[in-house]
Parts: C-alpha cells; structure tokens; sequence
C-alpha cells in the first residue's frame, strides 16, 4: 500500500490552489503539507482513495455514514427523484412528496410527544432553527426576556455563530469572538476528568446537577429559554453521561420552565443502540436535532423536530404573528429526502440498530481487552457503536501529554498505516471509534488489532 500522501498531478494541484478546506491548516494544505487524501468510491465500511488504497473507515467519515458506502439502494433513489423534480421551494405551504413522506417516517420513529419537522441542510442550521424557535416560542407565551441557552464545555453543536456559540470547544470561539452574549456554558459531565479523585459518580453527578442548578438560579429561570445536549457527547470526546445524569438535568429543567434541546446529530438514528440518544436516556425533549443518520451523508439534510407543546404555541400565535419568517431555500429538498427515505427503510432493513447493540459491546469489549491495561490508557468508554479510548502520560497523576493530540494524532497515523481510520479528538489524547453500523465483528476485529498495534509502536 503507497501511503505518499497527496498526488503531485493536476488534481492535487487544483485542490491546493482553489480549495479552503474545513478544518484544515491553511497554509500546510496550500504547501502540499497535509496528509488529506482524494477519496474516489466506498463499499460497506471501506473508502478508497486515487492511488488505490482501500481503508476500513472506523469513524463513518465523520459519524455519519450510518449504513455504509455504495449503497445502490439511496443513489437510485435520488436519481429517480431528481428524474422527476430536483426541486420546488417548500415555501407558503407548498409540498413535494418524498419530504411529506420522510416527515412521517420521522415522526413514526421520534418520542409520542414530537409533532412536526422543520427540515434544513446541516446540523448546524438546525440548532440555529431550534434557538430561534425557543425564543419565538417564549415571546408567544409573552416571555420575550427568557432567551438565555445553558450548553456545556467540550460539546459540539455546529460552526455557525449561535450553533458556534453552543459549541463548548475554546477553538471554535477563539479570535471570532464567540461565544455570543447570553450562551452560557455549564461543566462536562466526564467523570474521568473530575477534579476531586475521592467523589464516587453518584457525587460527581449531585455536584454537576447542583452546579447546574446554581447557575440557573444566578442567571434567573425568566431569563433561560432552553438547555441544549448531546445524549453522548460525541466531538468533545465521546463521553457517555454519568449515573443519573440525564434524568436530574430533566428535573431541574422541568422545574424552571427550561426547554431541552437533545442534539441527536450524531447519536440520532441507531448510533446508540437506540432509535434516538433521548429514547435511550428517558430524556423528553422539546426540540430534536437530527442531521447525519438522516440521509447516511448521502445527501445534505437536517431537521428540527419539534414537540406537541411547542407546536401548540406556534400555531396559536401564527394568527397573530403571521407566516414563520424562516426559511432556508432548500428546506425539504426532495432530493436529500428521497435519499432519507431510502436511508430510513435500510437502517430498518438491515437492523442496523440491533447491530449496534450487539456489535457495540463487542468493539467496547475488545478494546478493553486489547488496551485497557496499558499504563497510558486512561480510560476505554462508549455506548452503542461510538467508542474511545483516552490516553495520558500519568493516568495515576492526571498528566496529559504534552502538547494535548500530540500523542493520538501519532496513534492514529499509525493506525492509518494499517489501513483502518480512527479519528484522534480535541480536548485531550483521544481516539474515537464511531464505524457504519452496518459493521461486522470480524471487522471490529481488524480494527482493534489496528489499535494495538498501533499503540505498541508508539508508546
Ligand atoms: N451537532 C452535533 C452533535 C455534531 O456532531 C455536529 C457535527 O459534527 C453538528 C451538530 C453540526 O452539524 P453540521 O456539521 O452538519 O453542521
């Protein structure tokens, strides 16, 4: 297998000197200095790239290829529709059919209590949608002071200057001047980084719900429009909550008239095991944020799910306040929903979600087994099919490696050279595992020998 990096042919040209990557060193990429590869065709968890080298993608792309490459039954889906209309606007209550029809297959599938869809183009846009839905709701209810959004330090909720703003990662903010006034941030709920070794997660979990608590209190209930989770936290780590988490922050939000906004991007369609995070946890949401999982990333498109009782103030106050003036131009394209009826019927075709409760515990177990005890594993954690294991220099003492990614990025390159991706994550030395979930033991196995491997070379 070559592993050259980047081709030194027109192609690879074009893209240095046309292209500004996401997330990417600018100045590296422009030199030819970044290890990107052009990505020509994928088949069930495998990509390929230009020069013909085939890897197992341990990480979905970006947690979101939920039913694997090259699916035919998704492109010949899309082909057929934009066959027949590529697109109307969904604009004044106009329509197309295969978004009406999505839009009952979410609502099938979401909590009882959700009424309607708002669908969008990206995770990001539909967190903007769902805060400014939860102002416009409580402006309905005449509350318009009760504006403020609680997230939470290291959670991912877009790139946008409000989803920005949510999102708890200090690069994200940094030199844009975010987060916005009126976006606060409560603690992460990762029991491994708690700052008093003695708490048990029962007082660990007491102490970040009485925090909570108190920084509602500080900031004034009236002035707080919604709470806004991850069920996992996914980009800040993949950190499942601690013992009793969730079911305490729903108590105090209850309590405070405090809407719950679950971001189900990632954790949304099987990624735990369950349909959505918040089924999996208990939570009841007022707002769901879904994206990713929707289409498999076969084509761009989110929604914001709102519940029954948003709903009802919505609709009460349009005859006073008129048409929703929200809108984006490809809301409810029919070719991204076409592409999410297709996703939806094979998740349920290839009981994607039974897989991820059966083969998740087999990767979270294997990794135990293969790297648990190595004296820099801090920690080997997940739930369904998203997994991570968590490496320090002194897990004893806390001392991280320094600089913090150093350390997970060799890992990775290294695993990389093995012919598997896993993504080394921010906030730490992290390598996180979030495959199709359409992945078969034997390929977790790959995977895990890859780590170990791995991490017998470099640490
Ligand atoms: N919310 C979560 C939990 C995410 O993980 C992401 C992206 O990774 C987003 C929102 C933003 O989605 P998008 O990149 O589609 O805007």
């Amino acid at each position: 297998m070559s592993l050259a990096g980047p081709i030194n042919d027109e192609l690879a040209a074009w893209d240095r000197d046309c292209l500004l990557h996401p997330t990417t060193h600018t100045a590296n990429h422009a030199r030819g200095d970044v290890p990107g590869r052009i990505v020509t065709g994928g088949k069930g968890v495998h990509i390929e790239d230009r020069d013909g080298n085939r890897f197992l993608d341990a990480f979905a792309a970006l947690y979101c290829v939920n039913v694997g490459y090259g699916r035919t039954e998704i492109a010949d889906a899309m082909n057929d529709q934009a066959q027949k209309l590529a697109y109307f606007h969904a604009f004044a209550g106009h329509g197309n059919e295969p978004a009406i029809t999505l839009a009952r297959l979410i609502m099938d599938r979401a909590p009882e209590h959700m009424a309607r869809v708002y669908f969008g183009l990206s995770g990001s846009d539909a967190n903007e949608t769902n805060v400014k839905l939860a102002w416009h709701y409580n402006i309905l209810r005449g509350k318009p002071e009760k504006r403020k959004i609680i997230s939470r330090w290291r959670a991912y909720h877009g790139s946008g200057i409000v989803s920005g703003s949510m999102t708890g990662l200090k690069a994200y903010h940094a030199r844009f001047h975010l987060p916005l006034e009126g976006f606060l941030h409560a603690a992460t709920p990762h029991y491994l980084r708690r700052d008093d070794a003695t708490l048990s997660e029962a007082a660990f979990t007491d102490r970040l719900i009485a925090d909570l608590e108190a920084m509602m209190l500080s900031e004034g209930p009236e002035t707080i429009a919604a709470f806004i989770g991850e069920p996992v936290m996914g980009t800040g780590g993949i950190l499942p909550p601690p013992e009793g988490y969730w079911g305490r922050v729903q108590e105090l939000l209850d309590r405070y008239d405090i809407l719950l906004i679950s971001d189900e991007v990632v954790c949304g369609f099987g990624r735990t095991g369950s349909m959505f995070g918040a089924t999996h946890y208990g939570l009841k949401p007022d707002f769901m944020t879904i994206a990713k999982g929707l289409t498999s990333a076969y084509a761009p498109l989110s929604g914001s799910v709102i519940s029954q009782r948003v709903f009802d103030v919505l609709m009460q106050g349009s005859d006073d306040f008129g048409a929703l003036a929200h809108g984006w131009t490809y809301s409810a394209h029919p070719v991204s929903c076409a592409a999410g009826i297709a996703t939806l019927n094979l998740v349920d075709e290839l009981g994607l979600l039974g897989n991820a409760s059966s083969t998740g515990p087999y990767l979270l177990q294997r990794l135990r087994d293969a790297v648990g005890s190595h004296p820099n594993v801090a920690e080997v954690r997940g739930v369904g099919l998203m997994a991570a294991v968590e490496f320090m220099e002194d897990p004893g003492t806390f001392k991280w490696f320094e600089p913090p990614m150093s350390m997970s990025g060799k890992i990775s390159a290294a695993m990389l050279r093995r012919g598997v991706i896993a993504r080394p994550m921010p906030e730490g030395d992290i390598i996180g595992f979030a495959p199709p979930l359409c992945i078969t033991p034997q390929e977790v196995d790959q995977v895990v020998e890859a780590l170990q491997g791995a991490v017998q070379e470099v640490l």
